[in-house]
């Protein structure tokens, strides 16, 4: 068993898993980690020994996970399957559903939105689905009680019955694939999606709003520095019922370098992804510090591991960077472009606190070191450093296009 499989990770962070939960063995990096991932792993942790490979009632199951509309808490139950030949399967729908109506097994995840890392099963999702106007499906049904324990937000959000199993994909000469049992960091891959996926049709709905929208970058916030040590650079769709652009921030640093970008704040803060960081998630985003350039005591990057941190709170959750001229932005140019400031900052020297009048002259002293000629050359490198992992990067256009 090679120690760099997923299942072999840090249940809730990219960290290897080296401590595992005594009752499960469900592995974790340290005991934040534990902690953090405990108010829901403790929902299914004991009963989880009474769904031991060795109580299999019989060999055409596996173990899957239901979410009731009606019980408290979800559970595990025995997920049976019929398999005709060496090569084929078929599962059937889980027994404890007395009525099947529109009952179908709708999605598969083979990554982790949250983790962005592929999952060590495929996991697929049931739920009643129907079709309303337009041809769209939606799910129905009653709000999940079973939900109540581990996300209120997600009851109002769910609509139950629903299940969710597993199966193992192979892709070595053909693709084989097979029923796979559900365990207890699969369990929290299982509610990371469906956190994420309200995340994002809360944003959906709130893109719905009138208004015009541009393509601009999200930089989210103290959530990616825990897990990540870096934050993400994602695609949004910015409703500038926020503001007009005119009104919001003038970024100096990308001004000087000839890109047009201002940034903003969203008016409802969401958790991130589902996860709360302590009262935190409204602080700590080290990007705007990088991008404004006037915050010269703000940031800190910790030379041994790279880490960010804020020396002072900045007040401000994710952000998003959108152009003045409403062209719409790439999360790779706004990341090249907060490393790049990121460094000038650091050679310029950023961690002594300054009067206010002192800290513009500073900017304008900090502000000479940054030219279009320096960033554009630094640009080729980054992609250059990058492109083996992200081939993506490759075929982006310049920050300044073409
Ligand atoms: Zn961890
Ligand atoms: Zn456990």
């Amino acid at each position: 068993m090679s120690t760099s499989t997923p299942s072999r990770l840090c249940t809730m962070c990219p960290s290897p898993g080296t401590q595992f939960c005594p009752k499960c063995q469900t592995a974790y990096c340290s005991q934040t980690c534990y902690k953090d991932d405990w108010p829901l792993h403790k929902l299914l942790c004991k009963t989880f020994s009474s769904f031991s490979a060795t109580t299999r009632p019989h060999p055409f199951c596996v173990r899957a996970l239901y979410f009731s509309e009606t019980e408290t808490r979800p559970r595990f139950f025995w997920q049976t399957y019929t398999c005709p030949d060496t090569e084929t399967f078929a599962f059937a729908l889980p027994p404890m559903l007395t009525d099947t109506t529109d009952v179908t097994r709708t999605s598969r995840i083979l990554r982790s939105d949250i983790l962005h890392r592929p999952l060590p099963k495929c996991i697929q999702f049931g739920f009643r689905v129907r079709s309303v106007d337009g041809g769209k499906k939606e799910m129905y049904g009653q709000h999940p009680a079973s939900f109540s324990k581990i996300d209120k937000e997600l009851v109002e959000h769910g609509r139950g019955p629903m299940f969710a199993l597993a199966t193992y994909r192979h892709e070595g000469k053909e693709k084989v694939e097979r029923p796979a049992d559900l365990d207890m960091a699969d369990f929290r891959y299982v509610v990371d999606r469906f956190r994420y996926c309200y995340d994002r049709d809360v944003e959906v709905a709130a893109d719905g709003v009138a208004g015009e929208k541009v393509h601009g970058v999200r930089v989210n916030c103290v959530g990616d520095q825990v897990v990540f040590s870096r934050p993400e650079f994602e695609p949004t769709l910015v409703n500038l019922v926020t503001g007009p652009l005119e009104s919001m921030t003038i970024l100096h640093g990308p001004e000087k370098l000839g890109l047009p970008y201002v940034f903003g704040t969203y008016e409802n803060r969401l958790s991130w992804r589902g996860r709360h960081f302590g009262g935190m998630s409204a602080e700590s985003n080290c990007s705007r510090g990088w991008l404004t350039s006037g915050a010269f005591d703000e940031c800190v990057t910790d030379p041994e591991t790279q880490k960010w941190s804020m020396a002072t709170s900045m007040g401000n959750g994710s952000i998003f960077v959108v152009r003045k001229d409403k062209v719409p932005l790439l999360g790779p140019h706004v990341q090249a472009l907060v490393e790049y400031l990121e460094k000038k900052m650091i050679e310029f020297g950023t961690t002594v606190h300054e009067q206010r009048e002192e800290d513009e002259v500073r900017l304008s002293e900090y502000l000479e070191i940054l030219s279009k000629e320096d960033f554009v050359r630094w640009y080729g490198e980054w992609v250059e450093k990058h492109q083996s992992a992200r081939p993506e990067l490759v075929e982006l256009p310049s920050p300044y296009g073409g």
